[in-house]
């Protein structure tokens, strides 16, 4: 016969762990009620911790709703500033080729004025040209008509005398 059973309350040994069972429950109804107890505190520690754990779990679940949240707010902040570089650049591109054809027309423009510089010189020095060769003529008429009137007078003396 062994015994390994004891009641802790007074130290009685038992065969079975049903024996000291069925003696706790005749002798010491105390006893059990307290374990009873005790073992029900135990659950609700247990159920205390299991509902802190769901509350931090949903704590972190809002968490990261709010993070993908956030997440989605920067993707959209983070379109519309590309379709707004997009828009920049198409008007930059834009401006840049208004630049160049008004550049275009510019150096057409610089080079008819060039060219009418030039025909305006060239005129010039062909009326100065003219002006020489008139003032030439004007003053070969000049010594013609001094030439004619002294014929003239001679003639008239030679009528004279005749
Ligand atoms: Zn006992």
């Amino acid at each position: 016969m062994s015994n390994n059973h004891t009641c802790t309350v007074c130290q009685k040994s038992f065969d079975s762990e049903k024996a000291l069972h069925i003696h706790e429950s005749k002798k010491h109804p105390s006893k059990q009620a307290q374990d009873l107890q005790n073992l029900l505190q135990k659950f609700d520690e247990e159920a205390s911790k299991v509902e802190d754990l769901q509350d931090r779990k949903e704590q972190l679940e809002d968490e990261l709703e709010k993070q993908r949240s956030r997440t989605e707010e920067l993707a959209s902040t983070v379109e519309e500033l590309r379709e707004q570089k997009k828009g920049l650049e198409d008007s930059l591109s834009e401006k840049e080729d208004r630049i160049g054809e008004l550049e275009d027309d510019l150096e057409k423009e610089q080079d008819a004025e060039r060219e009418l510089e030039k025909e305006l010189s060239d005129k010039k020095s062909t009326i100065n040209r003219l002006k020489d060769e008139r003032d030439s003529l004007e003053s070969s008429l000049a010594d013609t008509e001094n030439l004619i009137n002294k014929f003239e007078t001679q003639i008239d003396d030679m009528d004279d005398k005749l």
